[in-house]
């Protein structure tokens, strides 16, 4: 038992979605079951489907039983949940069908409320609208958004102007759930907690930064959404330009909420715009192809439901340049895709080489020193140096090694990032939630790269699924006289 929090209601609109299931409500079953959520709480969960109460808490346990965690499903746990849910019909685009959602919030007008929008963002107005008509948006009301917040600024703006009529944008939680990643927020541990890194974190010191977020699965049926918005939209304009945040931020002044998004939209606001050479020189899309994964044969994306002329990249690749003081000359390499050989998402922080080698001509070689941050599939931050290899010999040889941070912790299970986000939206605590502008001037920069996609000034490359992507990535980076990491 750690905590109980406010006394809430939360409605998860689209609450029998494949989010819904798969993510949110295992988060909840463990924020209530060590004791983060009130036991007077109520879990709403909406849908059109015709079922009972009691249908719907067995779909819930089966899914629980799919989604948490090998030995995670208890059922005396789950008798303790069940107890907050409730199913409520609600048809989110029709404004009269909130009737009923409306009487039972009715019951607690006083409570904080959070309408978590797990729905395509093409209903978060109606939704929000409704909230609004029945009267239930209330001071202590809370709206979660998820990604994607549009395609591009035009139409992100036009979600967010909708929101913003009925809720103040103090109140409105974009999610980025890579941010709540514990390692994520360890950057900042890490960056402003340790002086050694103070000197060290600039562009006399760094020679470049690689974000790389890969997939080995592919669509997974979702082609309708997917060829809507492909790897930049899905990855590199939302989650990988947060990273880049973390890493090349100002320290803020205080972990406040805006302090903190006052930093990152300040980096946002320097990356340098491409211009059409740039975006030739600077960045790839691509496309996988027939190929092999996890042993066996798996189709090409083209191959997939209705996408057969899709124009849509499964892979991005760019250099990014921010312009200011610290970063002046320091590239930022960000990649990802789907259908790669392997499932990993890595930041690393690469130091310059030392000035000149006294072992050179004692048969060793010096490779830079790197940070290596890793989110996935085993988080983990490792300080890469140079060792002499212990022993007799008459050369000084030496061998890079790992120096690993290892945070001792008496939990017994590390809390999945869904559950760290819905805790400090109960918390109204959005440090690490997105803030309007900083969704706009991530649009903004990569606007213009997806309209010079659109006008197909760089030609759309292939690759086979399972393989480490195009080779057009290689020699983006190869082209500045650097390799990735794990070439
Ligand atoms: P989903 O399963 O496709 O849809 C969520 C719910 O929306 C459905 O269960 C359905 O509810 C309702 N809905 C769909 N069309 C409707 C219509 N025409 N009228 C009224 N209700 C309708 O979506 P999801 O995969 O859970 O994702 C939800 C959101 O999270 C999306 O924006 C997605 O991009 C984002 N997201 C998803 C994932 C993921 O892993 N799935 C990851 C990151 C972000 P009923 O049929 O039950 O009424």
């Amino acid at each position: 038992m750690s905590e109980i929090s406010n006394l809430c209601d939360v409605i998860i609109f689209g609450g029998h979605g494949d989010l819904a299931f798969r993510k949110l409500m295992p988060a909840l079953y463990h924020l209530c079951n060590d004791g983060y959520i009130n036991e007077h709480s109520r879990i709403f969960s909406t849908t059109r489907a015709a079922i009972t109460q009691e249908e719907h808490l067995e779909l819930v346990k089966t899914k629980l039983k799919e989604f948490l965690a090998q030995g995670q499903f208890d059922e005396a746990k789950f008798e303790n949940f069940k107890a907050r849910l409730h199913l409520v019909k609600v048809d989110l685009g029709n404004v009269e069908s909130y009737e009923e959602l409306s009487h039972l919030l009715g019951e607690n007008p006083q409570r904080e409320r959070i309408s978590y929008l797990s729905t395509s963002p093409d209903f978060f107005g109606a939704i929000c609208k409704a909230l609004s008509v029945w009267r239930l948006v209330t001071p202590q009301s809370r709206v979660v958004l998820e990604k994607p917040i549009g395609r591009d600024l035009v139409s992100s703006r036009a979600i967010n102007v909708e929101v913003l009529k009925y809720f103040e944008e103090s109140q409105v939680y974009r999610i980025d759930h890579y941010l709540g990643k514990d390692t994520v927020q360890n950057i900042m541990a890490l960056r402003f907690s340790n002086r050694i890194f103070t000197p060290l974190w600039d562009a006399s010191n760094i020679d470049h930064v690689e974000i790389t977020v890969s997939e080995s699965v592919g669509v997974e049926g979702r082609w309708g959404y997917y060829d809507e918005y492909g790897a930049m939209r899905d990855m590199i304009q939302n989650h990988l330009m947060q990273l880049l945040c973390l890493i090349a931020m100002e320290p803020p002044c205080s972990l406040d909420a805006d302090s903190v998004r006052d930093e990152k939209v300040k980096v946002l606001k320097s990356l340098r715009p491409m211009s059409a050479a740039d975006i030739q020189q600077k960045t790839v899309r691509a496309q996988y192809t027939k190929g092999s994964s996890n042993g066996q044969i798996v189709p090409g994306y083209k191959e997939g439901e209705g996408v057969a002329n899709s124009t849509t990249e499964t892979y991005a690749a760019v250099r990014v340049d921010i312009d200011n003081w610290r970063w002046n000359g320091v590239p930022f390499y960000l990649r990802s895709g789907k259908r790669l050989r392997n499932r990993n998402s890595e930041i690393i922080i690469q130091f310059k080489s030392i000035p000149y080698s006294i072992f050179a001509n004692k048969g060793s070689c010096i490779s830079q020193n790197k940070l290596v941050i890793s989110l996935q599939p085993r988080e983990s931050i490792q300080l890469k140096l140079m060792n002499k290899i212990p022993g007799l010999s008459e050369q000084m040889r030496l061998q890079q090694v790992d120096l690993e941070l290892n945070s001792p912790t008496n939990e017994e299970r590390k809390p999945e990032a869904y559950e760290r986000l819905m805790l400090d939206v109960i918390r109204s605590n959005p440090t690490l939630f997105m803030r309007l502008d900083e969704v706009e001037a991530a649009w903004k920069w990569a606007d213009i790269i997806l309209q010079g996609w659109a006008e197909n000034i760089v030609p759309m490359k292939s690759y086979s699924a399972g393989t480490d992507g195009p080779t057009a990535a290689v020699e983006l980076i190869a082209r500045d006289g650097r390799s990735w990491h794990d070439e």
